[in-house]
């Protein structure tokens, strides 16, 4: 009869070279260090955690609905946003919708923007707003904890989450190109993103026109969808 906290490894998810030696060593010689048998309970209590299940970060209908009418006029829309520091926009926050050849067609996936195979892949959106953590927030709670705050205020206020970061970047949260006059930093986008994203933009005065501002462009190529 085996020590049961091998027939609990055993009996686990475990996988690995490690695992596997572990259970072959005490096998073969009836025995284990003390050292051995913390790793054989670790690693049979890792396999055994649940894996985390999807988060709930409110209604997403609103960001879909802004992307889809992006989607109208741009072949890749995006919203670029950051989360985490102090600052709330340590890292890089990128949102847009799966394409048909990812396996998460049609939900919003969220990464760093980096290009594919170097990016960060923080997870995707349903439309319902589940939040399912992908592996770069699994990595580390306290970007998950971050990333969730973050998604929660996005879904329940997109504009006021997006004026924040252009007003703390001098970005625009749509395109990432420079916030070049006050009434695009007010909301966090230029004067084409607006238009392009169906979002009011300025207050027009005398001396000054839409468009004259700041020239946004999210042409750019998109890079691989992530998988
Ligand atoms: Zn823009």
């Amino acid at each position: 009869m085996n020590d049961p906290r091998i027939e609990t490894l055993k009996a686990s998810n475990a996988r690995g070279d490690f695992a596997a030696s572990l259970i072959f060593q005490y096998e073969d010689r009836g025995r284990l260090s003390d050292k051995q048998w913390h790793w054989v309970v670790k690693l049979a209590a890792d396999a055994a955690a649940p894996a985390p299940g999807p988060v709930a970060v409110g209604t997403f209908t609103g960001v879909f609905q802004l992307i889809e009418r992006a989607a109208e006029h741009l072949r890749f829309p995006k919203i670029r946003l950051g989360f985490g520091g102090p600052s709330g926009i340590a890292n890089d926050l990128v949102l847009k919708i799966a394409g048909p050849r990812s396996r998460y067609h049609g939900d919003i996936l969220v990464t760093d923007g980096g290009p594919f195979g170097d990016n960060k892949f923080y997870g995707v959106i349903t439309e319902d707003g589940e939040y399912a953590p992908g592996r770069d927030a699994r990595a580390d709670a306290d970007v998950a904890a971050a990333l969730v705050a973050k998604l929660t205020s996005l879904s329940e206020d997109p504009q006021a989450v997006a004026s924040e970061y252009g007003r703390l970047t001098g970005n625009c949260c749509f395109c990432s190109r420079p916030l070049e006059d006050d009434r695009s930093t007010q909301v966090g986008y230029g004067p084409v993103c607006a238009k392009n994203f169906g979002l009011n933009w300025g207050v027009k005065s005398r001396n000054s026109e839409v468009g004259l501002g700041t020239i946004c462009d999210n042409s750019d190529v998109d890079p691989e969808e992530q998988s």
